[in-house]
């Protein structure tokens, strides 16, 4: 199985990634973490991607993508995955599709259709609330904004790009976490 969670920040993709990776028994890849890590460690790549997280902007796809491809090399990742918060834009969603997909696709029980697109729906006034009350460094009220605004320039247009491709599955998110989950376990047939 191999799904793609969309939806803007504080719509719960992570936490909602997580428990479904649990479930499926599959790797919940979050680039935010893996980047998240890398600025902790102070690594090469962190120290160019903090000042945009910081920011809120989309931290340069040359960066992201050799991350993803390296990421989904692991050995875990060879039956199925969970992308949280990647692709965050249609190029990151191009390289998904003619760099991931064909590469894996050789293998016979993988093939294009089998991806699924997970778009978890909350209205902003309420991502904003769960957002300040989260408190990750990156939760200030300006930088949410700017994230917001990332979201709906960049992000959002994957919503159409996905449906066109009959992949894509709302999800209304403003609902209590278990009724996510179990919306979202219908999606996968779990
Ligand atoms: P997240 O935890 O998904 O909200 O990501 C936190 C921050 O990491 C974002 O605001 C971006 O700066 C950066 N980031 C995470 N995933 C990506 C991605 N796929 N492309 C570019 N930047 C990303």
């Amino acid at each position: 199985m191999r799904l793609i969670f969309l939806g803007p920040p504080g719509a719960g993709k992570g936490t909602q990634a997580a428990r479904l990776a649990g479930i499926c028994q599959i790797p919940h890849i979050s680039t935010g973490d893996i980047l998240r890590t890398h600025v902790s460690q102070q690594t090469d790549l962190g120290q160019k991607a903090k000042a945009y997280m910081d920011s809120g902007e989309l931290v340069p796809d040359q960066l992201i993508l050799d991350m993803v491809v390296h990421r989904l090399e692991e050995s875990d990742a060879q039956d199925g995955w969970i992308l949280d918060g990647f692709p965050r834009n249609v190029s990151q969603a191009d390289f998904v599709e003619n760099v991931v997909l064909n590469a894996e696709s050789n293998s016979e029980e993988m093939s294009q259709k089998d991806l699924r697109v997970i778009n978890l729906d909350v209205p902003d006034e309420i991502l904003v609330q769960r957002l300040l009350a989260r408190g990750r460094q990156d939760d200030h009220e300006e930088t949410i904004r700017r994230r917001l605004q990332v979201y709906r320039e960049q992000t959002a247009p994957l919503i159409d790009y996905y449906h066109e491709r009959q992949q894509l599955h709302s999800v209304d998110g403003n609902r209590s976490m278990d009724e996510v989950t179990e919306a979202l376990k219908t999606v996968v047939s779990v």
